[in-house]
């Protein structure tokens, strides 16, 4: 759970936080050591909707008066499998918000087509943001593999020219950028493609093209979207789906031989309306710090936790992470982090301030 800001009855901000995606604000509401399963996935969002519909009001004393403070939860800290389960769609290749096939993402070329009609109740989870620097750095990677082929489906001997494609790839990668892709990882834990080596990557966009053969400009439109919806300003929704409409419209036009990924399709297609429903910048509502805090919790488990049981264990993580994420702790603790400035092309696709009386000092 994350504190994003709080505003008074006349839509005011007087709390706002600086660094949503910073592990220091998030804090964790259950801790449990069971498999992922599709059955818990919605049983747990069905307990979280409940507990987020019964919230009480907060009353706190202040001089003779009384301040009630009311909140409003949105689940958007999830991936897309957790996505996939509560919007129903039963297989990762297909779209979770219109439910369009690999087949109809290959051939349908209109960017209104009502094939891409957004199921109901699709628009409140969010984009997961982080997730799509790894997803469209994997596609980008799909595609590049396919390059000289240009294919989808790779069959007998092709399959060798792929190979060997996918090899000279990653040497490439290793070569000019230091990174390994698309390499199991020696623990087994997924592979090398996370958030970091996407990130990398897209940071040099025509160094990235010519190891990829893909198209700079078009490259460069995904990383200038990918900064978009993770930056904590909001976007101009109708700006972001002129050029998101034109990206689809470049990709359909060169690399018509593969479907796009449900990802790249969901952010393209779909992005301007989860971002005109969202109440607070997209960015701010991605899973980044949540994701980071995995990484806490493995360590916590090894290193800072008692072993005698699972129970002792766990209450010990549960603990430490509830101490390292004191909202009131953390806003004394200055988060300083070397914010690259966003690229002019980012900021084209920004609504304009508007400045709200009475916060102009903050
Ligand atoms: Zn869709």
């Amino acid at each position: 759970m994350i504190p994003i800001k709080m505003i008074d009855q006349k839509q005011r901000v007087i709390w706002l936080n600086k660094s949503p995606q910073s592990i220091r604000f998030c804090r964790p509401v259950k801790i449990a050591y069971v498999k992922e399963t599709t059955s818990l996935i919605l049983k747990e969002n069905e307990n979280l909707d409940n507990q987020i519909k019964n919230l009480d009001i907060y009353v706190h004393p202040y001089q003779s008066a009384e301040i009630f403070v009311k909140f409003d939860g949105h689940l958007t800290l999830i991936d897309g499998k957790v996505l996939n389960i509560l919007t129903g769609t039963k297989s990762c290749q297909l779209c979770p918000m219109c439910g369009a096939k690999p087949t109809q993402l290959l051939t349908i070329t209109d960017f209104n087509s009502k094939t891409f009609d957004m199921k109901p109740h699709t628009d409140q989870y969010g984009l997961s943001s982080l997730h799509a620097w790894i997803r469209f750095f994997e596609f980008l990677l799909k595609i590049s593999f396919r390059i000289e082929l240009r294919k989808w489906h790779v069959k007998g001997n092709d399959k060798i020219e792929l190979e060997a494609r996918k090899h000279k790839v990653q040497a490439a990668f290793w070569n000019d950028l230091g990174l390994h892709v698309d390499k199991p990882r020696q623990n087994g834990s997924g592979n090398t493609n996370d958030g970091n080596t996407a990130r990398r990557a897209f940071s040099n966009p025509k160094l990235l093209s010519s190891i990829l053969g893909i198209d700079h400009s078009l490259i460069q439109r995904l990383h200038v979207i990918l900064i978009a919806i993770n930056c904590h300003y909001p976007i101009n929704s109708e700006k972001f789906r002129i050029f998101c409409s034109e990206t689809f419209s470049m990709y359909m036009a060169n690399y018509f031989w593969y479907p796009m990924s449900p990802t790249v399709h969901k952010v393209l297609v779909h992005g301007y309306i989860i971002i005109e429903k969202t109440i607070v910048p997209v960015g701010s509502l991605a899973e980044s710090a949540s994701e980071a805090r995995h990484k806490l919790f493995k360590a916590d488990r090894k290193d800072h936790a008692r072993k005698c049981s699972r129970v002792d264990n766990m209450s010990d993580v549960f603990h430490r992470a509830m101490d390292s994420s004191d909202p009131l702790l953390s806003s004394f603790c200055s988060t300083k982090t070397n914010r690259m400035p966003l690229p002019a092309e980012v900021v084209d696709l920004l609504d304009s301030p508007i400045i709200s009386p009475g916060t102009e000092d903050r």
